[in-house]
C-alpha cells in the first residue's frame, strides 16, 4: 500500500531514522545532563555522550575527534569556517575564491564580507555543472587566503572534482573549505584522501535530527586557525560558545554510523531507483536530464520538462508527491534557480525544472506511481497550452 504524498525532496531535508531517535530520547530525560558541567554524574555522562558521537561523526569522514566542532548545523557551519578564516588570516589577505552555484549559506557569507572589504572571485561552471579548474588556477592571487568549493550541489547533484581543486589549494598554499552536506553520508568521503581542510554538513540531511551539524577544522599538515564567530562560555575548544544540544548530538553520531554502515547499499538502491525514473522521464518528447550525469550523486536527478512551468506541473501534483524546484531556502521566491541560470538554461527551462532527491524509505512502488503522475501530469499541462494556442 502507497502512503501518500510520497517524499522526494530529501535534499531539503529527510526523516529521522528510528534507530537515531530511539538513540536520543534519554538524553532529554533521565540523561539531561549539560555537558560542560564538570563536577557531577549528570555532566560526565551527557559528556561522554558527546564523546562518542564525535567519534563516530569524526569516523564517517576519515578525521579525529577533536577536529569536530559542533554546530546548530550546515549554515552555522559554513558561515564559522569562511568568516572565521577570514579574520583568522587578514594579515595574509582578503581574498576568497567561490562558485556561482554554492549554497545561499556560502554565497551570501561571502557577500556579507564583501561589505567589510573583502574580495570575492566567483567562478562561473560549465553547462554541466563543473568548475573549470584553469579559470580557478587563474583567479588565485597572492592575497587569496580561501577556496570554497561545494562537495555535491543540493539542486543538481554534480560532485565537484575534489581532490582536483584540494592539490591545487596545496600546491598554492590556500586553504580548502568544502560544504559538504549532500556529500557526507551519501558517496564515501575523507577529507584526508579528499585533501579537506575544512568541511561543514549537516545532521538533518543524513536521517539524523534537525538542528544540528558540524565543521570539520584540520588540526595538522596544516593546523587550520579559525576564529570564533560565537562568543562566550569557550565550548567546543573555544570555536563555538554554547550549551551543546546533547540529544541533538547523540542522533547525529547515530545518523553517520548508520550512514557509513548503509552507504554501499542505499547508494546502489537510490541509484536504481532514480535511473528508473530518469529513464522513464527522458522518455518524454523534451525532457531532459539538467548537468553532468556521471559526476553525480546517486540519489538526485534534476529535469527539465520544456514547455511546461515546474510550478504548475508541482501543483497538480503536490497532493500525491513532495519534489521540488529548486533549494528549499529559495523556493518561497519566484525567481529561476540561480544554480541552473549559472550553467547556462534560460531562465524560462529553469522554471520549467524540478529536482528528485530519492532517500533511505522510497520504494520501487513509490518510483512507478510517480513515473505515471508526472507523465500524466506534463501531457495534460501540454495540451491545455496547445489549446490556448
Ligand atoms: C541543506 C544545506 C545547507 C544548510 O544546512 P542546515 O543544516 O539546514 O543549516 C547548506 N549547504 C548545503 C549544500 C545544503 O544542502
Amino acid at each position: 500500500m502507497l502512503k501518500f504524498p510520497v517524499y522526494l525532496d530529501n535534499n531539503a531535508t529527510t526523516a529521522c531514522d528510528p534507530r537515531v531517535v530511539e538513540a536520543m530520547l534519554p538524553y532529554f530525560t533521565e540523561r539531561f545532563g549539560n555537558a560542560a558541567s564538570h563536577n557531577h554524574f549528570f555532566g560526565w555522562e551527557a559528556e561522554e555522550a558527546v564523546d562518542h558521537a564525535r567519534e563516530q561523526v569524526a569516523g564517517l569522514i576519515g578525521a579525529e575527534s577533536k577536529e569536530i566542532i559542533f554546530t546548530s548545523g550546515a549554515t552555522e557551519a559554513d558561515n564559522l569556517a569562511i568568516k572565521g578564516i577570514v579574520e583568522a588570516y587578514a594579515s595574509k589577505g582578503d581574498h576568497i575564491i567561490t562558485v556561482s552555484t554554492e549554497h545561499k549559506a556560502v554565497l551570501d557569507t561571502c557577500k556579507h564580507l564583501e561589505k567589510s572589504g573583502a574580495t570575492v572571485t566567483y567562478l562561473s561552471v560549465k553547462s554541466d555543472g563543473l568548475i573549470d579548474l584553469d579559470e580557478l588556477e587563474s583567479s588565485i592571487q597572492a592575497n587569496t587566503v580561501l577556496i570554497a568549493v561545494m562537495y555535491a550541489n543540493n539542486e543538481t547533484g554534480i560532485i565537484q572534482p575534489i581532490k582536483q581543486i584540494s592539490d591545487i589549494a596545496r600546491r598554492r598554499g590556500i586553504l580548502f573549505f568544502t560544504d559538504a552536506t549532500q556529500a557526507v553520508g551519501k558517496i564515501p568521503v575523507n577529507v584526508n584522501e579528499d585533501g579537506i581542510d575544512v568541511m561543514a554538513f549537516s545532521a538533518h540531511k543524513i536521517y539524523g535530527p534537525k538542528g544540528v551539524g558540524a565543521l570539520y577544522v584540520r588540526r595538522k599538515n596544516p593546523r587550520v586557525k579559525i576564529i570564533a564567530q560565537m562568543d562566550g562560555g569557550g565550548h567546543e575548544k573555544g570555536m563555538r560558545s554554547g550549551t551543546l544540544n546533547v540529544p541533538g548530538i547523540v542522533g547525529f553520531g547515530k545518523a553517520c554510523e548508520l550512514s557509513a554502515h548503509e552507504m554501499k547499499n542505499g547508494s546502489i538502491q537510490a541509484d536504481t531507483l532514480r535511473d528508473k525514473l530518469e529513464d522513464a522521464l527522458t522518455g518524454i518528447d523534451d525532457v531532459f536530464v539538467n548537468g553532468n550525469t556521471v559526476h553525480r550523486l546517486p540519489h538526485v536527478s534534476n529535469v527539465l520538462f520544456r514547455y511546461v512551468s515546474a510550478n504548475s506541473l508541482m501543483m497538480r501534483i503536490n497532493k500525491e508527491i513532495a519534489v521540488s524546484s529548486g533549494s528549499a531556502c529559495t523556493s518561497a521566491l519566484p525567481e529561476p534557480s540561480h544554480v541552473l541560470r549559472a550553467m547556462g538554461l534560460s531562465d524560462e527551462d529553469a522554471q520549467s525544472s524540478l529536482r528528485f532527491a530519492i532517500g533511505r524509505f522510497n520504494t520501487d512502488e513509490e518510483i512507478d506511481f510517480t513515473i505515471q503522475k508526472i507523465k500524466e501530469a506534463v501531457m495534460h499541462l501540454r495540451e491545455m497550452q496547445a489549446q490556448v494556442k
